[in-house]
């Protein structure tokens, strides 16, 4: 009994055609494309580059940007060792795209760096419906400006690519993390609080307690949210020129027509971020709702090893959620490329016609398939429609006496004799 290997659960193929896997839609490869230009379009009407940076990296640059605490570094990295060298795949690109900065000074540059990315990263999550191991980020580093308008730029272009794609059910949340001595503050006034009820905390909020406290925040268990409520909030712990940054922020969010909602325990799961932070959501998701995250690392820089820190603020967006928020708002994507032209060739001569036909058609720009079958008319016919050819170019042994070809337009079914030598002009037509 024959047993095809398959692949890895949390990992999938895009192929020409959509399909579902536990009701999730995996798009087909002509809709990542057009998602992927459209990423591009937004990005580029801010003036913001391309980055690609290896999927590979030295596990020390992600346990030091992203922080050993975190579920990612500690439970979630596939990471291995291979002679002195430890690697990681990379879970993420903020990190990254810092290490690539400084390595080859892009500051030197001069201005602010706008870098963009689009590529796969690899958690070792338990996969579920919008959460994979492998899955597909795109996002922007803006690097080297410490003003509020940057952390607005990133957002709207976060919020750019979704409107440009139509989706528009989503809810942006907001918070500020202040400077890096508010949260060691805040997190002890947590610690402190959440002490006395450790009875009432699930057995990981209770081990999280001691190691990231402020991870509980993000519980979703009826209980703890209730205790929570009560809970010190971030806000109160943070500096002066944090507050009046976030101020800034929020004004100008406004002034554009952003709306946002205030969330006093959105921390994220990275260690990184300082100031604001951010999270996009759409409710129509479900479980896994962020649709995308992000915000100010201006520390991280310095984790990774830099000499200073650089002022800079990001988002990351997850292209699965993206392609399940689209699919949830009934938006159509393009189906595969279309065909120019099927050349239908009955008989050797006319498919030895055709080879020769589709290889100067081809080479003058046109989209041309043949059959390498010898099939029946019909078979072939139905390849065309298949491949969504426009036209159907059909000879036989008549046509080829004749050095004329049936040209069928595949949309009307309208059909018309043309010259051989006047073949490529019609087809542009
Ligand atoms: P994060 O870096 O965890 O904030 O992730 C940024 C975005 O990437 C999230 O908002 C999700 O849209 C997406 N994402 C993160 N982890 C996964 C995953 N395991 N599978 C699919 N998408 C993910």
């Amino acid at each position: 009994m024959s047993n095809p290997i398959r692949s890895i659960t949390g990992t999938f193929d895009v192929l020409p055609d959509a399909y579902r896997v536990d009701d999730a839609l995996i798009a087909g490869s002509a809709a990542w494309r057009h998602v992927e230009a459209t990423v591009r379009d937004v990005m580029a009407r801010y003036g913001a580059e391309e980055i690609r940076t290896p999927i590979l990296e030295p596990t020390e640059l992600i346990a030091r940007g992203i922080g050993q605490l975190t579920d990612i570094v500690s439970k979630e990295m596939f990471a291995f060792e291979r002679g002195d060298t430890n690697y990681v795949l990379r879970p993420e690109l903020t990190a990254p795209v810092m290490r690539a900065y400084l390595q080859h000074r892009l500051d030197q540059r001069g201005g602010v760096q706008r870098l963009y990315y689009i590529g796969p990263c690899f958690r070792a999550e338990r996969p579920q419906r919008g959460r994979y191991r492998q899955f597909h980020q795109f996002g922007v580093e803006c690097i080297g400006a410490e003003a509020p308008q940057a952390d607005v730029e990133v957002i709207s272009m976060m919020i750019g690519v979704y409107r440009a794609l139509g989706v528009s059910d989503m809810k942006l949340r907001l918070n500020t993390l202040g400077d890096a001595e508010s949260r060691p503050r805040y997190r002890q006034a947590l610690q402190a609080f959440l002490a006395p009820h450790a009875a009432r905390l699930t057995e990981t909020s209770r081990q999280r307690l001691e190691t990231n406290p402020l991870r509980i925040l993000d519980t979703k268990d009826p209980g703890e949210r209730a205790l929570l409520a009560d809970a010190p909030k971030l806000v109160d712990f943070v500096d002066g020129a944090s507050r009046e940054h976030y101020d800034r922020v929020r004004n100008l969010l406004s002034a554009q027509g952003i709306a946002f909602e205030e969330d006093p325990f959105l921390v994220r799961g990275l260690d990184y971020y300082t100031r604001t932070s951010f999270e996009l959501e759409s409710p129509a998701l479900g479980a896994q709702s962020a649709l995308a995250g992000g915000g100010r690392y201006d520390l991280l820089a310095l984790e990774v090893g830099g000499r200073e820190a650089v002022p800079a603020v990001g988002f990351a967006a997850g292209m699965e959620r993206l392609f399940l928020a689209l699919d949830a708002a009934g938006i159509a994507m393009p189906a595969a490329e279309r065909l120019d032209a099927y050349l239908v060739a009955l008989g050797d001569e006319a498919s030895e016609w055709a080879t020769g036909t589709a290889a100067r058609l081809r080479e003058g720009g046109l989209r041309v398939a043949t059959d390498l079958l010898s099939r029946s008319m019909k078979a072939q016919m139905r390849e065309a429609n298949r491949l969504s050819a426009r036209y159907a170019v059909i000879v036989g042994s008549d046509e080829m006496a004749a050095r004329e070809a049936m040209v069928r337009d595949m949309a009307g079914a309208e059909q018309e004799r043309v010259p051989f030598d006047d073949l490529a002009l019609r087809l542009r037509a």
